[in-house]
């Protein structure tokens, strides 16, 4: 198995190579598995919408838009607007062409900033929800309120007793930053906690059903060898620790087998892997086989479907039955026969034979089946095509 980094160069590979009829045959259904992480990854993917160093804010266009008003009517139409502008006045009542703070969920700045990043995490309001004090179990994703109850935030990560928030209108020197926009920027400790609050959807969020879907199967395949590759893709980030391939012949039966680790992170990673010099077995023309695929990613080990392919050329006709012309001769010494061998049925594939004489002091033979009687006495003569198949001659030597 190897992995490439990028489309071009499988591309670049597979124009030289023949292709031909790959089949996918099973479909399967797709493995899933349960896992933690959701939360965190929601959190962290609101780092686009809420990017650090922007300010949760909008352009003020009217008397009836700037921060107050949208507090006083409860108007939460700005909650997803952030400018790269601080707020002008910051509390007060920012005048039309001014930048002015955002209102949700009951907050002003950075209280209805980490109520809004709350709420897009969980789908949850933070107002709904019962206060919580036992700070020994703060997670990442809860909403809390610290500085004696003076500021807000979302916890973006927990060290021991430090945490650190996803947050605006704070900053590291102590002071208020007109709605700035920060992602861990400062180290709390535990004990400025007031209060913190939990989803109540938490563990729901927080599980992610992770998939591994296989695409795009595909293949070099040549009469005795083939390559055969397949993209495994998940939903989710993560890292492809190990893959394997297994061959199987056309009714199933296991044929030869590899596995190896791997070091990828992603949620994509293309697997292939060559017949003969990976899993050092070597097919025969024209031939229906099974590879099948697996890759460990995050810890759990996904199975591919089955792959069905055929090698080119054609399927090899095996020699069943082999004559010679005599059974047996008698020979004076220094005298010759030559013997035929028939090589049954008519149109199998490798037809010839190889001439063996079980005593070369009593007859040997030529590569043509040629006998020559060398001394006296008995030996065989055989016949043998590649696959085993074979006939006797017993020479007697006067
Ligand atoms: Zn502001």
């Amino acid at each position: 198995m190897k992995v490439l980094f990028g489309k071009n160069g499988i591309i670049r590979r597979l124009t030289a190579l023949i292709l031909t009829c790959m089949l996918l045959v099973p479909a399967m259904p797709v493995s899933t598995y349960a896992a933690g992480g959701g939360v965190y990854a929601k959190l962290v993917s609101l780092k686009n919408k809420y990017p650090e160093g922007y300010f949760w804010n909008h352009l003020v266009t009217t008397t009836t838009n700037d921060g107050d008003s949208l507090l006083r009517r409860r108007d939460e139409s700005f909650a997803n607007s952030v400018t790269s502008r601080p707020c002008a006045t910051h509390h007060g009542a920012a005048k039309p062409g001014q930048y002015d703070c955002n209102y949700f969920d009951g907050g002003l700045q950075c209280m209805g900033f980490a109520k809004k990043v709350f709420y897009d995490v969980f789908g949850v309001r933070e107002s709904s929800l019962p206060k919580r004090y036992d700070t020994g179990n703060l997670m990442v994703g809860d909403y809390v309120r610290i500085n004696g109850n003076t500021h807000s935030g979302v916890v973006l990560s927990i060290s021991g007793n430090n945490f650190r928030l996803c947050e605006c209108n704070f900053d590291k020197d102590g002071a208020h930053h007109n709605c700035l926009i920060r992602w861990g920027y400062v180290n709390y400790n535990k004990s400025c906690i007031s209060y913190f609050k939990r989803a109540s959807n938490y563990s729901a969020v927080d599980t992610v059903n992770l998939t591994m879907s296989w695409n795009n199967p595909r293949g070099s395949i040549g009469e005795r060898n083939a390559t055969i590759y397949v993209t495994a893709q998940a939903n989710a980030s993560g890292r492809f620790t190990a893959a394997s391939g297994t061959l199987y012949d056309a009714s199933g039966r296991y044929l030869a087998s590899k596995s190896e680790n791997a070091g990828v992170n992603g949620s994509k990673m293309d697997i292939w892997y060559n017949i003969a010099t990976e899993l050092k077995k070597n097919l025969q023309p024209g031939t229906y086989y099974y590879l099948r695929f697996t890759c460990t990613f995050s810890g759990k080990t996904f199975t591919s479907p089955y792959y069905r392919f055929k090698t080119a050329g054609q399927k090899a006709v095996a020699v069943q039955r082999v004559t010679l012309s005599r059974t047996s001769a008698v020979l004076f010494r220094g005298r010759s026969l030559k013997l035929k061998a028939g090589v049954y049925p008519a149109n199998a594939t490798y037809k010839s034979v190889t001439w063996t004489s079980s005593n070369k002091k009593i007859a040997t033979v030529s590569a043509s089946g040629t006998v020559k009687a060398k001394g006296r006495g008995s030996c065989l003569i055989t016949a043998r095509t590649s696959n085993g198949e074979k006939a006797t001659c017993r020479i007697y030597v006067w």
